[in-house]
């Protein structure tokens, strides 16, 4: 069967139009200050999309206790309480929910934000607005986790920041380079509708063992259904897949632009975040985050800055938002 694959360069224009246009059609029911009770009521549907269900014993029925602040739900069954903002990523906070609300509404918009800009957006501190950011991206790589790459899947290896081949080589790197697989499922119309990108060890590009080393990545993000057609594809000459090492490209200039370079510390959670991104192209994102957000329990200050995995071959390098 012949399939009508566009051309390279009109592939790129046309995701990078997907990526920046408003979702079809827009839909802006956050784009408005939003008071705290309206923000309570919405984060309360979005972690209880069927009505409130007890975390520690399930049940369904519970009293509301109104506090100052955020009010409180005690258990009709256990009399366990549990506060709103519990098991999500705004555990504990400090911040107002509506500045929370803003800076979802922000990451879900197709333009993005950095730290630096919503800190002057909210009225926190950078550091503040940089935390808040990692929590919400960590709530979008959590939910990329629970999605498999399925049907017609394609991966290829590429690497993170190569400019210059003649000087490094897949034995010789630069500390701001990475290598990666990007794994894509395709349509037929030729268009990867779901994408992810991983680091990966750098063994995996070397020549013959593309297959062989990207067992790990295909274990984990692929459907069993899907893996006994995957072909895997090489940044090497021999059998190059362009269209994936396009939309490498294209995420590399994506977060250069809006976050000034990635050190390696965090460069996975920024590519989960693209991949976000690119899977939802065409939908209103909002919604998704903010479900994403009330369902997934929060990371620490202390582990984003010491637990993370640090996969660098060298000295870390440092950028506006790799502190
Ligand atoms: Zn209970």
């Amino acid at each position: 069967m012949h399939l009508e694959i566009p051309n390279i360069y009109e592939y790129t224009v046309e995701a990078l139009a997907r990526l920046t246009r408003p979702a079809d059609p827009p839909r802006n029911e956050f784009d408005f200050d939003f008071t705290e009770e309206e923000c309570a009521f919405a984060l309360f549907r979005a972690k209880w999309p069927d009505g409130f269900r007890c975390p520690q014993c399930q049940h369904r029925n519970c009293y509301t206790i109104k506090t100052r602040k955020l009010p409180l739900y005690q258990c009709a069954n256990c009399d366990a309480q549990t506060s709103l903002i519990s098991d999500t990523v705004m555990r504990a906070t400090r911040t107002p929910l509506s500045s929370w609300f803003r800076a979802i509404q922000l990451h879900a918009s197709p333009a993005g934000v950095n730290a630096l800009q919503l800190s002057k957006i909210i009225s926190v501190t950078y550091k503040t607005a940089w935390l808040l950011a990692h929590k919400i991206r960590h709530a979008m790589s959590r939910a990329e986790a629970k999605q498999l790459l399925t049907g017609l899947v394609k991966l290829t290896t590429v690497i993170y920041c190569r400019q210059n081949w003649g000087e490094y080589t897949l034995k010789k790197w630069h500390p701001r380079e990475q290598s990666l697989l990007i794994g894509g499922s395709q349509s037929q119309s030729g268009w990867f509708d779901r994408i992810k990108i991983k680091i990966c060890d750098k063994h995996t590009l070397y020549p013959k063992k593309e297959m062989q080393n990207s067992s790990g990545f295909i274990m984990e993000n692929v459907t069993a259904d899907a893996r006994g057609t995957i072909t895997v594809a090489s940044i090497q000459l021999r059998n190059r897949d362009i269209k994936l090492e396009k939309i490498s490209d294209f995420a590399q200039r994506r977060l250069a632009d809006l976050f000034g370079g990635i050190g390696p510390k965090h460069l996975q959670v920024y590519l989960d975040q693209f991949c976000y991104a690119w899977n939802r192209v065409g939908k209103a994102v909002i919604g998704d985050l903010l479900r994403h957000c009330a369902q997934t329990k929060t990371i620490t200050y202390r582990e984003l800055v010491k637990g993370r995995a640090c996969v660098a071959t060298s000295s870390p390098v440092t950028t506006p938002e790799a502190a």
